[in-house]
């Protein structure tokens, strides 16, 4: 089974209310192959929400207490990102899920890069807070590249 970011398979639930569905991975979620999350409403955030970006350092950091996720009007919504990482980790425990496909850059997703905090749009190396959790408990994280391409 494959655990795949809400947002890559035609849900509207991006801060903005907007979705990046690729069809290859909605495909996935219609044959019963798949199932989907997405880590910030699961820690209770709404849709639409302030875009949020970590501040101080990268997903790891957040777990450690030494970065936060702000708003981008000022609001600290750290406590939703981690409750978001551990109620997906509880999703990946319950079910059998072997593979994990996330969105590339987001806060909570991305697993290699993610934004540098400033709301410039310019990024950073590092990963989101739930993709960082995920991988201290030994899950691989894909992109939605990653995934296309291989
Ligand atoms: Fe939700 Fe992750 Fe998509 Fe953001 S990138 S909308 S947290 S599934």
């Amino acid at each position: 089974m494959i655990l795949i970011s809400s947002c890559l398979v035609g849900e509207n639930v991006r801060y903005d209310g907007g979705t990046q569905g690729k069809s290859p991975l909605i495909q996935l979620i219609k044959e019963g192959n798949a199932i989907h999350a997405c880590p910030e409403l699961l820690g209770g955030l709404t849709v639409p929400r302030a875009p949020a970006e970590i501040i101080g350092g990268d997903g790891f950091d957040v777990l450690d207490g030494n970065a936060k996720v702000m708003t981008n009007t000022g609001k600290d919504v750290t406590a939703s990102f981690i409750k978001g990482a551990e109620q997906t980790l509880k999703i990946l425990k319950e079910k059998s899920i072997d593979t994990v496909i996330l969105k590339a850059n987001s806060p909570s997703c991305g697993n290699a890069q993610i934004y540098d905090g400033t709301f410039s749009g310019k990024k950073k190396q590092g990963l989101g807070v739930t993709s960082a959790l995920l991988n201290r408990h030994g899950i691989k994280v894909m992109s939605e590249a990653d995934y296309l391409s291989s």
